[in-house]
């Protein structure tokens, strides 16, 4: 039996506020011009220092922000440190600023830097890979564009990323102001997240891999059309199962919460349910763009349309290699998906 998710706190940091959410560890927010518009960040100071944990997008309103705070609250200390759980733009898109201003050295996962690296330097401005992608899932001739936009300027959301690194790696254990911090490494939502888990504090530092409210996007994307993120993900949420549910949660959107196992038991029921419409709905072959429109009827921008197939298609996927769903291709090159 786990208990149910509990908000730690009403309070929500406006722009440019730091606050202490437990204690040693400040909660900013900050603006995102998405849909999903805020990002949350954390810094834990230490004797000789400050250690930033994420640092939100890349655009100027965030660095004005950052300018204040920086400003106001390092009582002299350098920023020595930034812990980046993921390289999504929200997450490091201002990570080669903060290293070039403040001097701070990154903390990464090695597949997240590299991934990062090559975002930031433009490799998703590969309008051949993602049309065929979106070709094969079914996107008409005058949606590749549109659907392409979000991750064809996707560089733009970053400054640039630290050219060097300390490595996290699953299972290490980085010490931020005299406490140890195990690095939970999570698949699906991304290449190599970290988590960082505190037993001391009974905290974890949860990235994008828990969010209380919605799901992490769950993506399969044209560099790798046959992968299988969904099972990533769900896997990989096992290992955190071993943490005590006291755990204090601390996501990278929303509120901080307890109630991880709840949580996780949500994060099953919600995939299995997207799974039988996704299965029923291929009662008649459909593309990977019809089946994003049977899971979300809601009306969506380029932006939204991208994620939706991309999520459409981490749903038909881990269905296929259960053997639920058969694959055809048409003459005109679009897959399509029957239940088997
Ligand atoms: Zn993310």
């Amino acid at each position: 039996m786990t208990s149910e998710i509990e908000f730690l706190s009403d309070h929500i940091p406006e722009p440019g506020e730091v606050y202490e959410i437990t204690p040693g560890i400040q909660w900013i927010r900050m603006p995102l011009p998405f849909l999903l518009n805020h990002i949350n960040l954390w810094m834990i100071e230490e004797e000789d220092g400050w250690v930033l944990i994420d640092t939100g997008i890349n655009d100027e309103r965030t660095k004005e922000i950052w300018r204040d705070i920086f400003g106001r609250v390092l009582n002299g200390k350098p920023l020595s440190r930034l812990v980046c759980t993921h390289a999504h733009p929200d997450h490091i898109g201002l990570g080669g600023w903060i290293h070039e201003e403040y001097g701070a050295e990154l903390v990464i996962t090695r597949e997240e830097w590299a991934f990062g690296r090559m975002i930031s330097m433009g490799a998703t401005k590969d309008e051949k890979t993602y049309f065929d992608y979106f070709r094969r899932i079914g996107c008409d001739e005058e949606n590749l564009n549109d659907l392409g936009s979000h991750i064809l300027t996707a560089d733009e959301l970053y400054h640039d990323v630290p050219r060097r690194y300390e490595r996290m790696r699953d299972g290490s254990t980085i010490t931020i102001a005299g406490k140890q911090w195990e690095v939970i490494v999570g698949l699906g939502h991304a290449v190599e997240h970290a988590c960082l888990y505190c037993q001391e504090l009974d905290v974890l530092i949860a990235g994008d891999q828990v969010l209380p409210k919605i799901t992490p996007t769950i993506m399969v994307h044209a560099p790798e059309p046959e992968a299988d993120p969904l099972k990533d993900f769900l896997d990989s949420n096992e290992k955190l199962r071993r943490l005590p549910d006291t755990v204090t949660v601390l996501p990278s959107h929303n509120r901080p919460f307890t109630g991880l196992h709840a949580r996780l038991d949500q994060y099953i029921a919600h995939h299995d349910e997207r799974l039988d419409v996704v299965l029923n709905a291929c009662d008649k072959p459909l593309s990977g763009m019809e089946v994003a429109g049977v899971l979300f009827t809601r009306e969506l921008d380029f932006h939204g349309k991208f994620f939706a197939s991309g999520e459409a298609m981490a749903h038909i996927r881990h269905l296929e290699y259960q053997g639920k769903l058969s694959r055809s291709i048409d003459t005109d090159g679009v897959e399509r998906y029957l239940r088997a």
